[in-house]
């Protein structure tokens, strides 16, 4: 047997208690894992990670299915309805109730501890806080229970963002980091002199901005280049209820162990050692609207198991290489989306652009990338194409539209984020 098997065999005690309570609150109080563990029988006495790695995966599938079945509450004892943003299917419901509440405020006060943040930081929200979003809610309550003070904006309007700014100078963003490129370049455009403002961090949510080596991507690199201001990465999700935030070190995302237990499973069944990558896997301690267990997230990511520069022992994740129904395969390699993004981003001239998968006659996966017309006959595009076969080795096939169609394919009414890539 591996060493590393025998060292994580031996969970604390604290963690042993956490699985042990949450694994009987779910087989009492959720019809789906009372149905599911009807069989199961846990030995208080001797539980051991042995035994909960033979407790069968919850998957996405299970959740879409029916998510009542998840519940674990009356309906009147549920604080709020959130929905997942169903960028890989239909938007899924999860229940919170006023404990789940404090718990992802707890999760975003300990989120913003780790970044250096504390009660003397004034936040500007600039993402969405209704339509069912989480996010924006638990930063919101993280914010308050940090006991700094916070900026509700929501998103877009760079000059509502701009004028909230220079009034009331937060130190801190909580944005989209696309859209603080489109702030920037609203600042140019209006000589707002960005560069001198009180902002000096931003928590960066929904996109990756570092590479696989915690460099910054070329969405970290753009933002960076031109504003002076530090960027921390989180990684989160509604299912999860918590999120893994990147600390002062910049090398990967914590795990909180207070609310999360996280395996990190290979294409093999088994768990990924130091710098090795897999699907993440999570049970959400401490959850009691919708608690999941050994809920199978579709992302990949490589874990660091490796005492961090700050000092922390929790694991940390690195950037999500990808998730595990976006694989692509193209022309006998595998491709994740991500790729293509961060080679179409490189090009300052792409606004906006679309990447559609269908499957050919023989289930193979063919890409077709859609950029405006204006790039077709540039320059430009012979660099994309020599991009495509450098980065990607592969070229995929091109179609150019009208600006506007185009963007009405991408930013979607009804969508949460634009729709950079549908699968077919
Ligand atoms: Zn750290």
């Amino acid at each position: 047997m591996s060493s590393l098997l025998t060292e994580t065999n031996q969970i604390s005690e604290k963690v042993q208690q956490a699985l042990i309570d949450i694994l009987t609150y779910v087989s009492e109080k959720s019809p789906f894992y009372k149905q599911k563990y009807a069989t199961l029988t846990i030995n208080k006495q001797s539980f051991d990670l042995t035994d909960y790695k033979n407790i069968p995966f919850t998957t996405k599938e299970d959740l879409a299915a029916n998510d009542l079945n998840f519940l674990c509450v009356s309906k009147n004892e549920i604080a709020e309805y959130v929905t997942t943003s169903g960028t890989t299917g239909n938007p899924i419901s999860l229940y919170l109730t006023q404990s789940d509440l404090e718990r992802l405020a707890k999760n975003e006060r300990d989120s913003f501890q780790l970044m250096g943040l504390g009660s003397n930081d004034l936040f500007q929200l600039l993402t969405t806080i209704d339509k069912q979003f989480m996010a924006g809610l638990a930063y919101s309550l993280g914010v308050q229970k940090l006991g700094a003070g916070m900026i509700r904006i929501g998103p877009g309007v760079p000059e509502l963002q701009w004028n909230s700014i220079l009034k009331y100078e937060p130190t801190v963003l909580i944005a989209v980091p696309s859209f603080i490129v489109n702030l920037i370049e609203y600042a140019k455009e209006n000589t707002i002199d960005f560069t001198k403002t009180s902002v000096k961090s931003i928590v960066c949510i929904g996109e990756p901005i570092r590479n696989d080596d915690f460099s910054y991507n070329v969405l970290g690199k753009r933002i960076t280049e031109s504003w002076n201001v530090d960027l921390f990465s989180t990684y989160a999700s509604t299912e999860m209820g918590a999120a893994f935030s990147e600390c002062t070190a910049h090398e990967g995302n914590h795990l909180n162990e207070d609310l999360l237990f996280l395996e990190v499973i290979k294409e093999d069944g088994t768990e990924a050692a130091d710098q090795e990558s897999g699907e993440i896997v999570v049970t959400t301690l401490g959850a009691t609207g919708s608690p999941l267990v050994r809920y199978k997230t579709g992302d990949i990511a490589k874990v660091y198991r490796s005492k961090c520069k700050c000092g922390r022992t929790s694991p940390r994740l690195g950037p999500i290489l990808g998730r595990k129904n976006q694989m692509i395969k193209f022309k006998g390699t595998t491709i994740y989306p991500k790729a293509i993004f961060e080679m179409l981003e490189q090009f300052v001239e792409i606004s906006c652009y679309k990447i559609i998968v269908n499957k050919d006659e023989l289930n193979n996966d063919e890409i077709t990338i859609l950029l405006e017309d204006k790039i077709e006959s540039t320059s430009v595009f012979l660099s994309i194409l020599d991009q495509c076969k450098s980065k990607l080795r592969v070229v995929p096939k091109f179609e150019f539209l009208e600006s506007n169609t185009l963007r009405s394919m991408v930013y979607k009414k009804n969508l949460r984020k634009p729709e950079k890539i549908k699968f077919n």
